[in-house]
């Protein structure tokens, strides 16, 4: 029995945007049945190419001009506002706290301390959900199915409205920061959870501004990614290419090189193979899941 598995890409015509869209077949397989052997008094047969079941999936199609996938909700809204709140209650605490104690050194060492670990933990986050668990998992399904969406049309970030870009985290942040934030009084410990927090916060606007193009983007931005306070835009672009592994921190990218060239992620999943028999979604690459498509003609269609 042989098995020719075929690939395909093939372009159809959406009959509501008239626009082209790029729609990807995972597998197609012509099998074909042994030639039988030949005996005496029996009539000889072809080899018959047997129809084989209908593999043909059409997997998820890009967001459209208008998608509502892409736009903030006031659910959304109300989330980053919350979240807002939550990382300028801390901030201002710790500064009315150090005006009050005359200590500033230790709070704003605590700021740069938590802006720094801020890009670890980004990197951190977004390698778990990167390579494990699927939309079905609890709490991060809905970020998993967004970042594997992300992988394959990388341009819809920059199309992403802002709430709609950042509410999972402002979420998270309010979960997480808003005890500390009634609960400490610390101008220290305020400085950390304040910078660090907002830095959780704002990393997909940081990642989406990594994706955009030098001139549309605001000055100011440039020249904080030039400076490696926000993550730069060939660093990310890094991600986005094979081996599809590296570069995974999104708020600055200062760690990007450190944890690359030490193989950290790979011996994380190399331990939780070995201690839960768990794969990575990055080593069975090169996969098509991953694979960026062409921006295709539709999404010109947003400028
Ligand atoms: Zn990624
Ligand atoms: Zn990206």
């Amino acid at each position: 029995m042989s098995i020719l598995p075929q690939h395909k890409y093939y372009l159809t015509r959406s009959s509501c945007h008239d626009l082209w869209h790029r729609n990807r077949v995972i597998c197609s397989a012509t099998t074909l049945t042994p030639k039988p052997k030949f005996r005496p008094n029996q009539p000889a047969t072809e080899p018959q190419l047997v129809k084989p079941p209908n593999l043909v999936t059409p997997v998820s199609i890009p967001p459209v001009l208008n998608d509502p996938s892409l736009q903030s909700t006031w659910s959304h809204r109300s989330w980053v506002a919350t979240g807002c709140v939550t990382v300028l209650v801390p901030l201002a605490k710790a500064v009315v706290g150090a005006a009050h104690s005359h200590i500033w050194l230790e709070p704003m060492l605590a700021g740069y301390i938590g802006f720094i670990l801020a890009d670890l933990g980004s990197g951190i986050y977004h390698w778990g959900i990167d390579n494990y668990g699927d939309k079905s998992t609890p709490v991060f399904g809905n970020q998993i199915e967004a970042f594997q969406g992300h992988h394959k049309w990388p341009w819809t970030i920059t199309r992403r409205q802002f709430a709609n870009n950042l509410h999972a985290l402002a979420r998270a942040v309010a979960f997480v920061a808003l005890p500390i934030d009634l609960a400490c009084n610390d101008p220290v410990i305020n400085a950390f959870v304040g910078v660090c927090s907002g830095c959780i916060m704002f990393s997909q606007q940081f990642h989406a501004w990594a994706h955009g193009t030098k001139s549309k983007l605001p000055p100011l931005v440039v020249a904080l990614q030039d400076a490696g306070l926000l993550v730069s835009r060939s660093q990310h672009a890094a991600h986005h290419r094979e081996p599809y592994n590296s570069n995974y921190c999104i708020v600055s990218g200062v760690w990007n090189e450190f944890l690359d060239k030490n193989k950290f992620f790979e011996a994380l999943e190399m331990a939780l193979f070995f201690k839960l028999g768990v794969r990575p979604r990055s080593w069975s690459e090169p996969s098509t899941d991953w694979i960026e498509e062409i921006e295709s003609t539709s999404q010109d269609a947003f400028h």
